[in-house]
């Protein structure tokens, strides 16, 4: 079988992988794209509901998730949320900022994904899908790439193949496979922004499936306040996506129901409103079967006027931290990304090249960095793949 040569192979046409390629390939550089999907960046296609939010223009490295906190800094700050909104705007693409500086296509998802083949074209990329990579070596200072029937080689090798959340769309773990193959280490992968599962006495609480309410959710040390929703299975919402993230089994999931209520409300009701019951105090501030199902809970039947300040305190207190305690989760069928990946320990923040192995990349979701919901993954997998880019 003969080898074509090239001066880089990337592997994985999704958001990071057409980034670095084209970017290499604007520069001058021999660049070869390979995916086994049948079509380029299908996640693109289906992100932010058909209409892709492709960054957020808050970025910043404390929106970033990774055994290293720092790691992403680099990388961010050498291809901005701006860098991108330029190129959004040179090819003409309308779009808004929905909400909490997410920026979305007005139109399609379509359109970012045309944008990156034509950079990638302008680059002179070789793009190759619908093939299985079969197998890669690394002898005499050049990887060699099985694909298909074909092999090709290339002194530089970039592992674009992202994380293994929604494996219908051809999400693999084969980045880990390649990065171990090598000998760089996998920070175990979870899956991310995902919904979670409720069991035992939480389990009553699925019957609220369809009702949505504005939260502050934590997990650990950090809080989201965004819409819960309860699900037939549990919970899901953005808030609870957002804190599934940071979320480990055995946790509880802390949500406050009532985030933006003063303090001491329930006093102050049974004062101005002395007649009221809970249940009531709670339908004027919550959705009426969420308000019912708590006031059960809370178990203070009759008048406010009948119940002590303390116990009245106490429903308060419960209210602003509630804690669920998931079984787990909907799994990366369900998670829009993957916490974890190739250890962020095994490369350079600056190129994303492997300490250990010269001329060995890995950029986007492969990488142990997941962003926040809302643009973050798109823009880390713009700028780390934009840092590969420049140097391959
Ligand atoms: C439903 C959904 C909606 C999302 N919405 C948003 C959003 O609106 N905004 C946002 O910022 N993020 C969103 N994300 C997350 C975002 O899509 C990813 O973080 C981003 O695509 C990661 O880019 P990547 O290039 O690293 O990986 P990917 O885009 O996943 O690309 C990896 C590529 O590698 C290929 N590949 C995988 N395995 C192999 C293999 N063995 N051989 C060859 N090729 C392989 C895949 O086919 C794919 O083309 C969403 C994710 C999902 C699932």
């Amino acid at each position: 079988m003969s080898t074509t040569e090239f001066d880089a192979i990337v592997l994985g046409a999704g958001a990071a992988g057409l980034m670095c390629a084209a970017v290499a390939g604007q520069r001058g550089r021999r660049v070869l794209l390979l995916d086994h999907a049948d079509q380029v960046g299908k996640k693109i296609l289906i992100s932010g509901g058909g209409r892709c939010n492709f960054t957020n223009v808050n970025t910043a490295p404390d929106r970033f998730i990774s055994a290293n906190p720092h790691f992403a800094k680099s990388a961010l700050a050498r291809y901005t949320p701006a860098d991108f909104i330029a190129l959004v705007d040179r090819y003409g693409i309308a779009y808004h900022e929905k909400t909490l500086g997410q920026l979305f296509c007005d139109g399609s998802a379509k359109q970012i994904v045309a944008i990156l083949l034509e950079e990638a074209a302008n680059g002179g990329v070789d793009v190759r899908t619908g093939q299985p990579v079969r197998d890669v070596t690394h002898a005499d200072a050049k990887f060699t790439v099985r694909f298909g029937d074909a092999s090709f080689s290339a002194p530089a090798l970039v592992i674009a193949t992202g994380g293994p959340s929604i494996p219908q769309m051809g999400a693999t773990g084969f980045a880990y496979d390649l990065a171990r193959q090598f000998g760089l280490k996998v920070v175990e992968p979870r899956p991310a922004l995902v919904p979670l599962t409720l069991g035992g006495d939480d389990v009553l609480f699925r019957e609220l499936s369809g009702i949505a309410a504005p939260v502050e959710a934590r997990a650990g040390k950090t809080a989201f306040r965004e819409a819960a929703l309860f699900t037939h299975r549990g919970l899901s919402g953005p808030a609870i996506l957002q804190a599934s993230s940071y979320w480990r089994h055995g946790e509880p999931v802390t949500i406050d129901f009532l985030p933006d209520a003063p303090k001491d409300w329930l006093l102050e009701a049974k004062r101005s409103r002395p007649r009221t019951t809970l249940r009531a105090a709670l339908g004027a501030m919550l959705p009426d079967r969420l308000a019912e199902t708590l006031a059960e809970r809370l178990a203070l039947p009759g008048e406010l006027a009948a119940q002590t300040d303390r116990k009245l305190a106490d429903a308060e207190s419960r209210l602003a931290r509630w804690d669920f305690c998931p079984n787990g989760t909907e799994g990366f069928a369900k998670a829009e990304v993957t916490v974890g990946g190739i250890s962020t320990a095994s490369l350079s923040s600056q190129t994303m090249v492997a300490k250990t192995v010269p001329n060995l990349y890995a950029v986007g979701e492969a990488v142990d960095v997941t962003g926040w919901l809302g643009g973050y993954n798109f823009q880390w997998a713009w700028a780390s793949g934009h840092a590969a880019g420049q140097v391959i």
